[in-house]
């Protein structure tokens, strides 16, 4: 896929605008992970260097729902990025407040363009929304990709068309959302692994009793359900509800009070080296109800990941902050920050906020 790159832009004495995402998880009003702002720089190192008069990023937080909500005004964000870079630049306040940014009204993206020359997505997690910053805006200005969006597609690209032998582990929850991605995968993998809530969909699907596991209320397709290569766990670890009771069950014994809460420790190890034995591995979604504690099992998957020759793509909300504890060779692992945009890239492609960088 050609995008049309920032680093081929002209940008001297240009008025630059940088579409960004700095929906940035937040605690008591602080930032506790500040790596969309960090994403950027390197985008913003560019342009300085190539002498952009002036830079102006543009960024949605939270969801006002088109009207002002003061916790969710940009300058938390201004500030802690001011403190990382001393590149210049200024931040326009929260899109989102406007109702028309979601709506992709064209006014609007009309007005955002004309203040600027030259604009830039480095928000490839919001390139899926059809919105006036992310795609409006690209009829009104020449557009290119960031640094870090090109990264991505370039990343993402190569999970598109693994090489033979390639491993899929998809876990999480709500199978409906997922479910063309897992039938994309099933083409052009050698194995589907499946775990998490989903697991739990196949598991029953399969005609094996699932307890009190959540479930999603839409069927399994059963072309999905009977496919060979999709895999699910042979033994889970489970819970009693509003008890503490947990044991290790076989995945075809477990009982009616009993939800599944991760992936059994057989299964961990199994999975381990099926990853270690892999040729590319592409991992979205947790094992388990990581949040409560039930982190086994991911953990596993995550410590075979960073120790295994394997060249890797993993990514999803949850499933980044479930393995943030484990450091990985960046050259190998690719952590996308991607998100639903990752998600939707995988399954389709393309995503409405790339067909205008085409070149
Ligand atoms: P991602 O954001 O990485 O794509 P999802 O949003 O699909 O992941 O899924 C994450 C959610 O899945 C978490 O809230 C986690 O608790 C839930 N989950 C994982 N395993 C189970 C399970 N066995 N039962 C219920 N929920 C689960
Ligand atoms: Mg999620």
């Amino acid at each position: 896929m050609e995008l049309r790159s920032v680093r081929d832009a002209d940008v001297a004495g240009k008025r630059v605008l940088v579409r960004v995402n700095f929906d940035t998880p937040t605690k008591n009003g602080a930032i506790t992970d500040g790596t969309r702002l960090r994403d950027v720089i390197p985008t913003l190192e560019l342009l300085r260097k190539r002498e952009a008069s002036k830079i102006i990023l543009l960024t949605h937080v939270g969801r006002p729902g088109g009207k002002m909500v003061e916790a969710l005004r940009v300058a938390l964000q201004e500030q802690a990025l001011h403190q990382l870079t001393k590149v210049p630049f200024e931040v326009l306040e929260n899109l989102r407040f406007d109702p028309r940014e979601e709506a992709n009204d064209q006014i609007f993206a009309k007005e955002l363009g004309s203040l600027g020359d030259v604009f830039v997505n480095e928000a490839f997690s919001v390139s899926h929304r059809t919105q006036a910053s992310v795609v409006g805006i690209t009829k009104f200005l020449p557009s290119y990709a960031g640094l870090r969006f090109e990264e991505e597609i370039q990343k993402l690209s190569e999970a598109l068309t693994p090489p033979k032998g390639a491993l899929a582990i998809i876990g999480g929850a709500k199978f409906e959302t997922k479910q063309p991605l897992i039938e994309k995968l099933l083409s052009s993998y050698s194995k589907v692994l499946l775990g998490g809530a989903l697991g739990n969909d196949v598991i029953k699907a399969r005609g094996l009793s699932v307890g009190a596991s959540l479930v999603s209320n839409v069927p399994v397709p059963t072309a999905i359900a009977s496919e060979a290569r999709l895999e699910i766990a042979t033994d889970t670890v489970v819970s009693e509800r509003d008890k503490h009771v947990e044991r290790t069950a076989l995945t075809n014994d477990i009982r009616a009070v009993e939800a599944i809460v991760d992936i059994g420790p057989n299964t961990a190890r199994a999975w381990a080296e099926e990853i270690t034995g892999a040729s590319f591995v592409l991992w979205n979604g947790p094992m388990g109800i990581y949040e409560d504690g039930h982190t086994r099992g991911t953990d596993a998957l995550a410590e075979a990941l960073a120790g295994s020759p394997a060249k890797a793509v993993v990514g999803g909300g949850d499933t980044v902050a479930a393995i943030s504890k484990f450091s990985f060779d960046s050259a190998r692992v690719f952590i996308s920050t991607g998100g639903g945009a990752m998600l939707e890239f995988l399954t389709k492609g393309t995503l409405p906020g790339i067909e205008p960088l085409k070149k």
